[in-house]
């Protein structure tokens, strides 16, 4: 690939600040395309409003721009997008590729958890249903740019998935095939939660006829319980102070060397440097408990 070519992204959802966990994905998303002289573009997922906390997108971009992470281009924002995405459900409708199911949650959980096709040919109307894809030819494995080869369980992988939600939201594999391609994302660097949703992401772009990006997953952090740092689980934002401890930190999570005298370093000469010295090979595949942070006060505070 030409390097130039490359463009890659962040694509936070705006349900609360940046925790430790969410800086991995941004800095080793940013790296990657940094050391590629790539794009690296932002997009606030912000397609689930019961979800949002208020002021919590414009807190982002703060806390981004306050770790030195500065984003290429325009911010999208998916809530201005509604369009494109039901342009592309039009256009699978059109090609026979969709079709409505008003089956209730507790019926296929009761059939195991996928759904069994119910209501392929029950030609419902879109009151009040939800949009599924007919998923034509299921997804067997895909490459991952760290872990290699992962094969999909088949069961899943053949699932008619939701594109567009019964309460009328769109479903977050839709938004973000449809915001993947029209951004020219040639690489998805992401958390390791997102591998799973990722065959259906492929198989939308299989049957819209577009090309996929390739897919690096990252280790995620931990918190002490082994479950991930989330906002669910009440991960306390970044600190606000002094970045570079917690920069230095996420790049030893990272698996990557760090310059040895960065206590002396600018914050943009330690990136730049990170950036000289990054190597996506030293990346680990296991989530980890981040190291010393372990003994921190900033990681305590989730537990
Ligand atoms: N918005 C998603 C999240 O915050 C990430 C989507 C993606 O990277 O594909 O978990
Ligand atoms: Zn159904």
């Amino acid at each position: 690939m030409n390097h130039s070519d490359y463009i890659g992204r962040f694509a936070p959802s705006p349900s609360g600040d940046l925790h430790f966990g969410s800086l991995i994905a941004a800095l080793g998303s940013w790296l990657q395309a940094r050391a590629h002289r790539g794009q690296w573009r932002v997009r606030i997922e912000d397609i689930d409003p019961p979800r949002e906390i208020s002021g919590a997108a414009s807190r982002i971009l703060q806390q981004l721009e306050r770790y030195g992470l500065y984003w290429d281009g325009d911010i999208l924002w998916q809530s201005q997008r509604h369009e494109a995405y039901r342009e592309v459900l039009e256009r699978l409708i059109q090609q026979g590729q969709g079709y409505y199911c008003d089956c209730p949650r507790q019926r296929i959980q009761q059939q195991g958890g996928f759904y069994d096709r119910h209501c392929r040919d029950r030609g419902l109307p879109a009151d009040n249903a939800a949009l599924r894809l007919k998923v034509d030819s299921p997804v067997t494995h895909f490459t991952d740019q760290l872990r290699g080869r992962i094969p999909v369980n088949p069961a899943l992988a053949a699932e008619d998935f939701i594109i567009h939600r019964r309460d009328g939201l769109f479903a977050y594999n839709l938004a973000v095939v449809v915001d993947d391609h029209a951004q020219g994302i040639t690489e998805v660097v992401r958390g390791a939660d997102l591998i799973e949703p990722t065959p259906r992401q492929i198989t939308l772009y299989q049957q819209l006829g577009w090309t996929p990006p390739a897919w690096l997953h990252l280790p995620l952090a931990l918190n002490a319980d082994g479950n991930k740092l989330s906002k669910q689980n009440h991960a306390p934002p970044l600190p606000e102070g002094d970045t570079l401890p917690v920069l230095v930190e996420a790049l030893r999570f990272l698996g990557q060397t760090v310059h040895p005298a960065w206590r002396d370093l600018s914050q943009s000469a330690f990136l730049a440097e990170a950036v000289a010295r990054w190597q996506p090979s030293r990346l680990p595949q296991q989530s980890a408990v981040p190291g010393t942070l372990n003994n921190s006060a900033f990681l305590k505070a989730s537990r």
